[in-house]
């Protein structure tokens, strides 16, 4: 991986075989917002992207919870051009411009996270940060231009981007962006107790959150064990489901939640939630077989090893710089992978289990025990004091 530095921005990059691609990345995503500004991010980068003119290769943006990104893919001359008019709109947004694509926002509805995911954060992390995943706000026609100039101004800047290229910088390339502040990020507390609990919500299936330590080999690969297993039983076995899915989602450096998200086939929810908990009892309680493990290693291996794996690495090393966070690459991980053992696979997956949260669909009766058979507390809101005396009561509380 090369390293330099174009207009004060870091150029990570690595020569690739295929035709150039670029990402422009900026730490800043819906964890960055609050409550009364959601979809801002969204909105500056609707409002850059529309100061485009009609291009003839492969360009986009997305935003998702921690990161803002502009792509295209073409010619070394091509790719300079778009970087260049992307730093220059972020420069100049036209804010005239904001009333006509707040109207594409709505009309294009997003998600920044699996709808299970978002729900789990939002339960843990209440309206703040990672939180705000599951939540719509006032909508994008009541986001104040303050909120956008605002936005631009602390994130959108040089020192707090980085740029990857999937081949050396085209000749000439500029990053024409106002230097800035690295800025100072939320630490995303959680609004709960740490325990392990359990709460119902409206999601498609039932998921499961561990807070940790996201370069934890152990409890990577335990997920990826557990998520082995159900796979085996819900889809395999019992032809329950198509799925097991899951996110990894980084809240401050060195910690971030893990889930595992399924959903069941109609009737089936409460037959799926039982498994999801069952089995992660049994993976915190008892050891793998050395052969499964080995199975999971050899997994990893594949998947760390492969050459296509250096445009996912150079995005992650962008990640990195933006966001403050170190994770762990390639090879090192695995040296550290293929040194687990059972035992300290099943102790890494207890720990995190410490800090489960299991959410499950309104209408099934569960009653998830710990690995003791005492009862997993349930979260509910509305535990607050007295309801005020005056008015009439038209529902329940
Ligand atoms: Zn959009």
């Amino acid at each position: 991986m090369q390293r330099e530095l174009i207009d004060g921005v870091p150029v990570l990059w690595a020569e690739t075989p295929g035709p150039l691609e670029a990402t422009l990345v900026f730490g800043c995503g819906v964890r960055d917002e609050t409550f009364r500004t959601l979809g801002v991010t969204h909105l500056v980068e609707h409002l850059a992207m529309s100061t485009l003119p009609r291009l003839h290769f492969d360009h986009n943006a997305s935003v998702d919870l921690a990161l803002t990104q502009f792509t295209c893919t073409g010619r070394p001359e091509q790719v300079a051009d778009f970087l260049e008019r992307v730093c220059s709109a972020l420069c100049a947004l036209p804010l005239e411009r904001i009333e006509r694509e707040a109207g594409v926002l709505e009309a294009e509805g997003s998600g920044v996270a699996d709808p299970t995911t978002a729900e789990l954060l939002s339960i843990r992390y209440g309206t703040a940060g990672v939180g705000l995943a599951s939540f719509g706000g006032p909508g994008p026609d009541r986001i104040p231009v303050e909120a956008v100039q605002d936005t631009v101004a602390r994130f959108f800047h040089a020192q707090n981007a980085a740029l990857v290229l999937t081949g050396a910088p085209p000749a000439g390339l500029r990053l024409p962006l106002p230097a800035g502040e690295r800025p100072a990020r939320a630490t995303g507390q959680p609004v709960r107790q740490a325990g392990p609990a359990w709460q119902q919500a409206q999601v498609p299936g039932p998921g499961l959150a561990l807070s940790c330590d996201l370069n934890d080999q152990a409890v990577f690969l335990a997920v990826q064990l557990l998520r082995q297993r159900l796979t085996e039983a819900v889809r395999h076995r019992e032809g329950l489901t198509y799925d097991v899915g899951g996110d990894v989602v980084f809240v401050a450096p060195g910690r971030g939640e893990r889930t595992i998200c399924m959903e069941a086939r109609e009737g089936q929810e409460q037959r799926v939630t039982e498994l999801l908990w069952q089995e992660a009892l049994r993976l915190a309680t008892e050891e793998a077989p050395e052969a499964e493990l080995a199975e999971e290693v050899e997994a990893a291996r594949e998947v760390l090893l492969d050459p296509r794996a250096v445009e996912y690495e150079l995005m992650e090393a962008a990640a990195e710089l933006v966001l403050g966070d170190a994770p762990m690459r390639g090879r090192a991980r695995l040296d550290l992978i293929e040194k687990l053992t059972p035992a300290r696979l099943r102790e890494a997956f207890a720990a995190a289990l410490g800090s489960a949260l299991l959410v499950v669909p309104c209408d099934i009766e569960v009653r998830p025990r710990r690995a003791d058979g005492t009862e997993l507390p349930q979260f509910s809101c509305g535990q607050g004091g007295e309801l005020p005396t005056v008015g009439e009561s038209s529902a329940r509380p």
